[in-house]
């Protein structure tokens, strides 16, 4: 054969290989899951406590419970529903929210200081999905049907909304569900009344949303140990906003120990994430 003709073969061959290694180089270096770019854009977060037993706006009612509205540029969520739905209604009145603009209600657990108003609620509006954990008894189901609105059962962590997820149901009784928001400034996460302990929760959030950064934890904290606080600090939460059940002696505690970063939270208190 004409030498310069296997040379030529030669030359292809190891052209071939080189190629084949490029692309080997290429892959390896690529993540196993590609995670998707331009999703890092976090939506701006609104809190709205609507119902409390600690009072911001003092034109607003207080009352023995808990209701906080979620607003992000897509929808508003009602987290709890407070007591009694007469007071739910007029705060949510003279704060200027409509009923109607509601779509997802979710339900942290079965005390009545946290469904309570939900029946009255859906009189005014049916037109939502109430998620509710999937221990409720039947009675809570039966009366959403009724009301002609839909509802879904909460038993593992899921997606409610955009950059809103629930904790699913943490054991009890009662078992509880949480919401854990992933905003642009870390995790925030709301509680009912934190039956399954409020730094167990802290716990579970994280390590679902598989996120160091604790922004805000706010909501009924349910009368912790002082000690609670250590434990707070530890988990990096940043700011605290403890309200409804969280007790006075816990509260002031709070507010000693996280100074600047403690927020009065309470019927009327609006909390801007940005
Ligand atoms: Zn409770
Ligand atoms: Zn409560």
């Amino acid at each position: 054969m004409n030498p310069k003709i296997l040379i030529l073969i030669a030359i292809l061959v190891l052209a071939g290989v080189g190629i084949w290694l490029a692309i080997q180089t290429e892959k390896a270096t690529q993540p196993e899951i590609s995670i998707e770019s331009g999703k890092e854009e976090k939506p701006e977060i609104t809190l709205i406590s609507v119902y409390d037993n600690y009072l911001v706006d003092t034109k607003l009612k207080t009352s023995w419970g808990f209701a906080t509205i979620i607003k992000t540029p897509e929808e508003l969520i009602l987290f709890d529903t407070g007591g009694n739905s007469e007071i739910l209604l007029s705060n949510m009145e003279k704060l200027g929210i409509d009923p109607a603009s509601i779509r997802k209600i979710v339900i942290s657990h079965i005390h009545d200081d946290h469904v309570g108003g939900l029946k009255g609620f859906l009189e005014r509006n049916n037109n939502v999905t109430v998620f509710i954990p999937s221990s409720f008894p039947q009675s809570i189901k039966n009366m959403i049907t009724q009301k002609k609105a839909r509802f879904v059962e909460i038993s593992a962590s899921r997606k409610i909304s955009d950059s809103i997820y629930t904790t699913g149901e943490l054991y009890g009784p009662p078992e509880e569900q949480s919401l854990v928001i992933d905003s642009k400034k870390g995790l925030v996460i709301i509680t009912g009344c934190a039956h399954p302990g409020i730094v167990n929760i802290v716990r579970r959030a994280k390590k679902l949303m598989g996120k160091d950064k604790v922004y805000l934890v706010l909501g009924g904290f349910h009368q912790p140990a002082i000690s609670c606080i250590k434990e707070f600090k530890e988990l990096g939460v940043e700011k605290v906003a403890p309200s409804h059940c969280t007790g006075d002696l816990a509260r002031d505690a709070f507010r000693r120990e996280y100074g600047e970063n403690f927020i009065e939270y309470g019927v009327g208190k609006v909390i801007e994430i940005r």
